[in-house]
């Protein structure tokens, strides 16, 4: 028998377990110079622009327009033609075919909008691709369904559409809450003038394009870019029927007193400080698990986060434990690496809110911890963040961060859980861990919050209505009730 050549007296083993780069291709986008707004199905020239960033890099994308008020005035005015001459009258089972072709087109496109999305936004590919992308074309899919059966859906009250939408959207998820709102509008009639958030405006424009390759007649939906002044001129103004607005609480109010005694619709999708409350009998790895979905997912920019932590007496050491040890796992950085499970922070004006909020936690006593990790220079980061012996009166416990950082906070029974659960102004979501399921029913009948997620937390599903109570807002987004906003009845 011969003898085996040893060439190696230990197998190869890499010197380090680091991931290697995992780059998603960026050349699956196109970017023009520079982007007008979209106003009866061509390119309107802007009368100004501004530079939209890449915000991991600081480095500029594109020229994108600041709507004036003329041309607010111009995109309600085609949005009206549209309404009155075609798209009301059309046989519903017609408007479902654009909402289905809609829908299809996302899903071919969906890598090249993952990857502007996430340029724009900073937030990881892996989010765009697999949460973004395939809930934006879901909706659509969804509400496809419901365009010629209203009359089921309400029956006997005869609905209609209410006419001219004017809808603002944030720039946390910028297609997503595109989706949300203009997928119901169509369904049920209404012609739409969208506008996005300021930092975040290249995948609406994007959308531009898919509207044209499905053919949706002109005027249906109408897209200006532009910061608050835009916002404030489409809530303004009087050929508007319904104003749908998600973003911050204290601009959700302004609305709500601009719109007063005007008739015209309103539904608001505000902040959120939500409770994910860990009992003890919980599955406390999926509990981790659970908890670094709610608060580390999208960077915290997420206004259903689970941003207040309650945890059981008796289980708080060895989840804090655990959840610390979890946090050393995340990696934090491009966007566009496909490894990458913290992106950048959305813009230097949101930096510096975590920032501020997060000083105050310290000052107030609060204890801080942050895993070690190296963040780049160029661009805004933030490392993930849990701050343990918070009180109530905290400010880290009251206001919405909305970035990577975790307030914990204990509770004996379940009584004092649902006491100090409710105790905030908000009320948009909440979590409830544990293994009995008599529990959670009784946990959720009493926690005043829009959503109520048990055993798993920020799943979301077009079929299932979203929206809060108290200074979350109000109005429902998704299922069938995200229907009713946009309709009248008899
Ligand atoms: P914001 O409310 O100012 O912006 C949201 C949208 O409203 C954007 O499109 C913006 O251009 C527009 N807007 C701003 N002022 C307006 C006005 N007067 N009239 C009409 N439209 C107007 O939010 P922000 O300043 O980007 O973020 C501030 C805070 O808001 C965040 O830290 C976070 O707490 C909260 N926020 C919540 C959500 C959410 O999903 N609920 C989204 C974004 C921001
Ligand atoms: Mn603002």
């Amino acid at each position: 028998m011969t003898e085996l050549e040893r060439t190696h007296d230990r197998a190869p083993v890499p010197a380090s377990w680091d991931y290697a780069p995992a780059p998603e291709a960026r050349d699956l986008v196109q970017l023009r110079e520079r982007y007008g707004h979209f106003v009866g199905g061509e390119w309107l020239e802007p009368r100004e622009t501004y530079t939209t960033i890449d915000p991991s890099s600081e480095e500029p994308l594109a020229e994108v327009g600041q709507a004036t008020s003329e041309e607010v005035d111009l995109a309600v005015g085609a949005a009206r033609d549209a309404f009155e001459n075609g798209w009301s009258g059309l046989a519903p089972a017609e408007r479902a075919k654009y909402l289905y072709r809609i829908a299809r087109i996302l899903q071919e496109r969906s890598r090249e909008f993952a990857v502007l999305e996430s340029l724009n936004g900073g937030k990881p590919i892996r989010e765009s691709r697999d949460v973004d992308l395939p809930l934006s074309a879901a909706h659509f899919f969804y509400y496809a369904g419901w365009a010629d059966k209203l009359e089921y859906a309400f029956p006997n009250r005869k609905p209609r559409p209410v006419g001219v939408a004017g809808q603002i959207v944030p720039w946390n998820f910028p297609l997503l809450m595109l989706s949300w709102k203009i997928a119901p509008a169509l369904a049920t009639g209404n012609t739409v003038v969208l506008k996005p958030a300021e930092t975040t405006p290249l995948s609406a424009l994007l959308f531009a394009d898919v509207l044209r390759q499905a053919e949706l007649p002109p005027g249906v939906v109408n897209i200006l870019t532009g910061d608050g002044r835009t916002g404030g001129a489409l809530v303004k103004h009087p050929g508007v029927d319904k104003i749908a607005f998600t973003g911050s609480t204290e601009v959700g109010k302004s609305i709500q007193r601009e719109l007063a005694g005007t008739g015209k619709r309103l539904t608001l999708e505000l902040g959120g400080k939500a409770a994910n409350i860990i009992f003890d009998d919980a599955a406390l790895d999926q509990a981790v698990e659970g908890i670094v979905n709610g608060i580390y997912f999208n960077q915290g920019h997420v206004c259903c986060a689970g941003s207040r932590l309650l945890v059981q007496e008796s289980i708080y050491e060895p989840l804090i434990g655990k959840l610390k040890r979890r946090l050393t796992t995340l990696r934090v950085g491009d966007p566009l690496d496909k490894n990458t499970d913290v992106g950048a922070i959305n813009s230097q004006q949101q930096l510096d809110k975590i920032k501020e909020l997060v000083a105050s936690g310290e000052e107030e006593g609060a204890e801080i911890y942050q895993p070690p990790c190296r963040l780049p220079e160029k661009g805004y980061w933030f490392a993930p963040t849990v701050f343990t012996n918070v009180a109530q009166s905290y400010r880290i416990a009251q206001e919405e961060i909305f970035g990577p950082v975790l307030s914990v906070l204990t509770f004996r029974t379940p009584d004092e859980a649902v006491e100090k659960a409710n105790n905030t102004p908000f009320g948009l979501s909440a979590g409830v861990w544990t293994e009995k399921g008599s529990r959670i029913l009784a946990m959720a009948q009493q926690l005043r919050a829009g959503v109520i997620w048990a055993n798993t937390f920020n799943r979301f599903d077009p079929a299932s209505p979203f929206g809060g109570y108290k200074e979350s807002g109000f109005g429902r987004e998704g299922g069938r009730h995200g229907l009713e906003p946009y309709l009248d009845f008899e």
